[in-house]
Formats: C-alpha cells, structure tokens, sequence
C-alpha cells in the first residue's frame, strides 16, 4: 500500500500514476494478469552513498534509479536533484516514461533517477563528486543497452557529461550513448536542449487549432520558467502569443499586456528569479495557475493542479510541459468544464524523443542537422498528437485516458508477444 499523501505533505505521484493506469486498463478491458506485470517497477535501486565536502568531513547522501517496464526496449528516464525526492516519486515517474516512449512510439522502456540533494549551496566541485558517485553507484544498472539516463529537475548537461565521463572510465572507452542530454562537443545531439518546450508549443498550437483559438493574441501563463517553461515562453512569444505570467519557486510575475520574455530571462539570470520583474505585478507561487488566461502551461513540478484549485483555473487549453501536475480529481474537474488538457506524457514527450535521436546518433557515430532534427521531431509529435485526438473523441474521454490507452496497449502487446519468462 502506498501513502495517497507523502510525507512531505504532496500528493503520493505513484498513486496517481496507477489511477490513471487503472482508468486506461479499464476501457482496454486488460486482463488482471497483464495489470499486475504492467503496475510493478521491474527494478527498484537505492543507493546511499558518502561525498567528500569541499570543508572537510563526508556527507550521506541517498538515491534511487527505477525502471518500470523494458519490453519495448532499453530503459529511458531522467535523473533529478531534488530535496523532495522520495522513491514513490522516481516510481511513478519512470511508470509516466514507459507510457511516454509508447504513445510516441519510440523504441524505449520507462526509468528514473534521483538523489535527496538540494544542489543549490553545493560548490561545482561537490556537485561533481556528488555525480560521479552516485553514477558509479547505479551503474549496475545504467548502459547504452540497458538503462538511458538524461536530464530532469536541476540536472544539466554538464551533469551529463559527468555521468558519461565517469561511465566511460570504467569501461576504459568512450560511451557516449549512456546518456543523453549531453553537451554538443561530446556527442550530444542538435535541438536537444529547445526540444520539450518545441514539442509543448506544438501540441499546443494543434489543440488550440481544433478549438479554433488563434495563437497570435492568445493570453498564455507559465508554471516553473526552466528548461522547459522558460523556452516554451520564448517560443510562444516569438508565435505572437502574449505570455502574461510566468512563475518560479518565489513567486510570479504578471502582467495583462504581456511580459517581454527576452528581457524576462535577461532579469531572471542577474536576480534568479522572476519575482520584481519591473513592470509586472508580482504575485504568490500558485497563483500563477488561476490567472486570466487562455493557454496554461504548468512546468514546474507534480501535483499542482488539485480538486482545490481546478475549479478556479481560468485557461482553455492546459499543456503538461510538467510530468504529473494534475491530480486525477482535477481531471475530473476539467474535463466536465470542458478544459483541454493536454497530458504529460504527450505534451512534453519531445524531450524523450530527441533523446532517442540523440542515442541512435551516438550509436552511429554520424550526427544530424538541427532541420533534420526537427522536421523528425515535428513528424513524430504530429502522429503521435493525431493518434491520441482520434482515440479521445472515438471513447469520448478525456486526451491523458486516450495517451494511456494508446501507451499501455503498445505496452501490453509487447509484453504479450514476449511472453512471461521462463
Ligand atoms: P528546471 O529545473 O530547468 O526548471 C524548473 C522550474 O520550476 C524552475 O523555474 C523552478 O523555480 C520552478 N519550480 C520548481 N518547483 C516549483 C514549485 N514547487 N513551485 C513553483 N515553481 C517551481 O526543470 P525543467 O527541466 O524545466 O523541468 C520542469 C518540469 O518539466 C519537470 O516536471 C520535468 O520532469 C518536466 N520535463 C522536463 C523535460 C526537459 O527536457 N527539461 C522533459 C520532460 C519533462
């Protein structure tokens, strides 16, 4: 039995992965045999392990690598530095990855990483140390065959490269495919860095599109101004769209004529934060969620958008560039108000997916332009959004019932054509 609420007071994410497992097991009428195989991570590791600190001393530190399911290939999944962490997170988390390779159709298996670390007040070279043992303390399972790990929350390409570099020195060879999200000059791959956020735009404008709501002009509010939120900023800025609030750990800043989102960023890398942004209204960390809006792009973390606050989100259309921001309740909310949203495991699966180019690329030592990546890309997400809308309106569901019906039936029939060992 698992929490339905975790310590740290969040709402328990591998409950709510085998919820929105269940409702999509459900409808595909899957057999009680085929949901026990699909419900249980494969592995489960945790790791703890002692860093050197810059002062002297050793500090413990813990972390976890899960995979959830390889059938359908090697395991895929990213590795998060984060005070929270807790393994029924990285669980669910590599549960979402499985369903995420399947409903683009990339020829990979579900995984996960973490490590209770906030990195913030560690010095580069503690950062380091804390990388390279906890890469050697999963490599057990890690390997460009086996297990792909790849950036996630406060995790970098620099990051990567470490965690390459330390793998490669025990092979006593360069592996680059070990992971992906590399820098470029050691193997990593064009447009890897812009991917989630162009996959997020493109979902976005493809709903937005059958809802007959015009990009250019439309009012779009951001959750979490990173990787993903912030380049998802841009390039809805650049598409016309106004992008009226964007928030970060501290606070948002909001603006009903629209943030300019270059000198946002040029803001937010002198001060860290978005909170002050001049011009702007600064509000509270989750009011972000429930301003006047059109398109709502939450980008930050799970569980923000609960049966609290469903109820007062203003936005049409909600793009998960997040993995799990929404509580089953909230979809419930949302779908019977009519509010688009577009799940994670779709809306934010160009991450994943350039990964995968960036892995086979690596493999053949023969690398891609940026218009070969992203002409590959926009293809996939294309298919792949195509796949789930049909579904959605064929059952009459909501889009998250759709992709996990389309996923967990790609799943199920490789588990099925494998067959149970021995
Ligand atoms: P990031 O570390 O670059 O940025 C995270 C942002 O969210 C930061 O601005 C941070 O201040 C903010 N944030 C974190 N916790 C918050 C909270 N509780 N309230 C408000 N703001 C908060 O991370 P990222 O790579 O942009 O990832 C963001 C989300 O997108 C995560 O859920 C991640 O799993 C998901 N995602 C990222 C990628 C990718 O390629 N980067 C791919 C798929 C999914």
């Amino acid at each position: 039995m698992h929490d339905a609420v975790q310590a740290n007071g969040q709402p328990n994410p591998f409950q709510i992965a085998l919820a929105q497992f269940e409702a999509a097991a459900d409808r595909l009428h899957l057999d009680e045999d085929m949901r026990q195989v699909l419900r249980a991570p494969k592995r489960e590791l945790t790791v703890h392990f002692p860093v050197r600190m810059d002062k002297g001393g050793i500090r413990m530190f813990t972390g976890f690598r899960v995979q959830h399911n390889i059938n359908r290939g090697p395991a895929k999944g990213g590795i998060r530095y984060d005070a929270n962490v807790t393994l029924d997170e990285v669980k669910a988390l590599a549960m979402w990855m499985t369903w995420k390779c399947a409903v683009v159709d990339i020829p990979f298996g579900g995984a996960k990483g973490g490590v209770v670390v906030d990195p913030k007040p560690l010095s580069l070279a503690e950062l380091e140390r804390l990388t390279r043992r906890y890469a050697t303390e999963i490599s057990v399972l890690i390997g460009p065959a086996s297990d792909i790990p790849a950036p996630d929350v406060n995790t970098n390409a620099q990051i990567m490269a470490w965690i390459m570099d330390t793998y490669s020195m025990h092979r006593g060879y360069s592996v680059p495919a070990v992971v992906t999200g590399k820098p470029l000059a050691i193997g990593g791959s064009e447009g890897r860095n812009e991917a989630t956020a162009t996959g997020v735009v493109a979902v976005t404008k493809m709903a937005a599109e059958e809802m007959k709501l015009p990009i250019r002009g439309a009012r779009v509010a951001i959750q979490g101004f990173g990787n993903a939120g912030a380049i998802a900023a841009e390039l809805l800025h650049a598409e016309g769209a106004r992008v009226v609030a964007v928030s970060d750990r501290q606070g948002a800043a909001y603006d009903e004529r629209g943030l300019d989102i270059s000198a946002l960023l040029r803001f937010k890398s002198e001060h860290g934060t978005v909170v002050g942004f001049p011009g702007s209204q600064t509000l509270g960390v989750k009011d972000v969620l429930e301003v006047p809006c059109d398109v709502l792009i939450p980008a930050a973390t799970e569980g923000q958008l609960t049966a609290e606050n469903a109820g007062r989100v203003q936005a049409r259309i909600i793009a998960e560039a997040a993995n799990g921001p929404t509580t089953p309740e909230a979809d419930k909310i949302f779908f019977d108000r009519g509010v688009v949203v577009i799940p994670d495991i779709l809306a934010n699966a160009a991450g994943v997916t350039v990964s995968y180019f960036e892995w086979v690329q690596d493999l053949q030592s023969f690398f891609w332009t940026p218009e070969e990546i992203n002409i590959k890309l926009l293809h996939i997400m294309d298919r792949a959004y195509t796949d789930v809308a049909r579904l959605a309106h064929d059952q009459g569901c909501d889009m998250r019932t759709a992709a996990n019906m389309v996923a967990i039936k790609r799943v199920a029939d490789a588990t099925h054509l494998r067959g149970i060992y021995p």
